[in-house]
């Protein structure tokens, strides 16, 4: 699954590479600032809570691109940030505390230690989330209280350079003093002072003003007072402390374009003079009815909603990977049945037709495959030529299994797990025609089955029998026979 081990086991298929730069609203191609290295930044989550499924397609999404550039020739070097204080329930400088938020909810103290303790909770379930999504892990995963020195350090040259005030509540960056302010998705900026509603605070110059130290009871000393560093420093602080002064890729959701990233290139810009990432990359939302997933809207679905369901992270990562990152989507449950079905389906061809016995992956239809990937990440044209690949009368079995093999080390749902280990490998079965009927009632009673539900599981598998197959459950899921 590591970046070096899928690097030795496909040649390097090394093409042009487009990705649409928020910054310039167009496909550019890719020219890395050195061959050493691609230096990558995602925005990672606020470890308040949960992971929900919207939140998980950035990462997923994240680490598409960073297989893909390296499967391209290019290694990366990859930082995910862990906002563990100081993101308000707006982006901007209102709202609640997400942290505080979280503190309250699960009854604990309101003090530094408690703060670390709910965040290594969350932490530790995301990393599960993760790892259940087959998301690489990232070279570091920053977390904002272990950098508070380089937030501070970098708010002290902003200061010292003149490009902040001081107000009652914080320290603020002053938007005036950084003329390019704005540059993604071309914020109006007098529009957004003249539109703008009674400032909650009034002592801000301008509505675009942002707090980069923010004084409070709870937090860290500073020479502006105790508090805690404004929530965009700290990924200009740990992006550029992992991984330098400017950077190749930087992503993240679409939400974050007008605000936190604009604030991250001013503060970035200010102190070092130079551009500080040269690509930005930012995946459209997963909504429910149309609406976007979001803790605070109380439709937010995890993982662990999924799993409760009967799907795996397989499922809901193929399930992504059939729309493009820049299209919004609506989660429906029927969507996820008919992904996991499919994923179904492969996993038989893979374990049960082709016995994963492989040869050398028909070339034509990988450069296709890695064609479509490098065309601005384009899983959806991939997987339809996935399938195609598996039509084509004129491959042999290993060949296709060889292909489907080189295919999964980009889109990683499972084909290559081997079949005497692991458990996330569902649906391996050794009949070859399985009646329509009899696979839906199979796969109904695999989702029975993962969510406990015994009874139903049982039902099912009864009817099964009365069908004419017998159903036994191993560690990669239903064996099915002809009885
Ligand atoms: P947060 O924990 O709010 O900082 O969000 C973590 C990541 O998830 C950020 O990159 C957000 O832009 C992204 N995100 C939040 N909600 C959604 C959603 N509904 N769909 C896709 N991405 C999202
Ligand atoms: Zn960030």
């Amino acid at each position: 699954m590591f970046a070096d081990l899928f690097f030795n086991k496909t040649p390097v298929h090394t093409r042009d590479i487009q990705l649409f730069n928020t910054e310039s609203k167009r496909k550019e191609i890719f020219k890395p600032l050195n061959q050493k290295e691609v230096k990558m930044y995602s925005c990672g989550p606020t470890v308040y809570d949960y992971a929900h499924i919207g939140n998980l397609r950035s990462y997923v999404f994240a680490d598409i691109v960073k297989r893909v550039l390296i499967r391209n020739g290019y290694p990366v070097k990859h930082t995910i940030n862990l906002t563990d204080f100081g993101h308000l329930t707006s982006d901007g400088d209102e709202g609640e505390d997400k942290m505080m938020k979280g503190l309250k909810r699960e009854g604990l103290e309101i003090n530094l230690d408690s703060m670390r303790q709910l965040s290594d909770r969350y932490i530790k379930a995301f990393e599960d989330d993760v790892e259940e999504l087959r998301i690489l892990p990232p070279d570091t995963w920053a977390r904002a209280s272990d950098y508070i020195k380089k937030q501070i350090n970098l708010i002290k040259t902003l200061d010292e350079k003149g490009f902040t005030y001081e107000t009652s509540d914080g320290l603020y960056f002053d938007i005036s003093k950084f003329p390019k302010y704005g540059r993604l998705g071309n914020i109006d900026l007098d529009k957004l002072k003249s539109g703008a509603r009674v400032e909650v605070n009034k002592e801000k110059k301008h509505p675009a003003d942002f707090a980069i130290w923010k004084k409070g009871d709870l937090g860290w000393n500073s020479q502006w007072g105790k508090g805690f560093p404004g929530w965009h420093i700290e990924c200009s602080a740990m992006a550029m402390d992992t991984l330098g002064k400017q950077i190749d890729i930087h992503t993240g959701g679409e939400d974050h374009v007008p605000i936190h990233h604009n604030a991250e290139i001013a503060q970035s810009e200010a102190v070092t003079g130079k551009c500080f990432s040269k690509y930005w990359l930012h995946n459209a939302f997963i909504t429910i009815d149309s609406t976007k997933v979001a803790k605070s809207l109380g439709n937010s679905i995890t993982l662990q909603h999924l799993r409760d369901r009967g799907f795996s992270g397989d499922d809901y990562r193929y399930w992504l990977l059939t729309a493009h990152y820049r299209s919004q989507v609506n989660f429906t449950w029927e969507a996820l049945k008919a992904a996991k079905q499919a994923l179904f389906r492969l996993k038989r061809i893979m374990y049960e037709d082709f016995g994963q016995k492989t040869a050398t992956p028909s070339a034509q239809h990988l450069d296709a495959f890695d064609d479509r990937l490098a065309d601005d990440f384009d899983t959806p044209g991939a997987i339809a030529i996935m399938w195609d690949m598996l039509k084509d009368d004129t491959l042999d079995d290993k060949t296709k299994c060889g292909t489907l093999f080189a295919m999964d080390e980009i889109l990683d749902i499972g084909l290559s797990d081997q079949l005497d280990e692991g458990t996330r490998s569902l649906g391996v079965v050794d009949v070859d025609d399985i009646p329509e009927e009899v696979q839906t009632l199979i796969d109904e009673r695999e989702v029975a089955r993962i969510a406990r539900n015994w009874d139903r599981a049982d039902i099912l598998r009864d009817q099964i029998k009365l069908k004419g197959y017998e159903l036994e459950d191993t560690a990669h899921g239903p064996k099915v026979t002809k009885v």
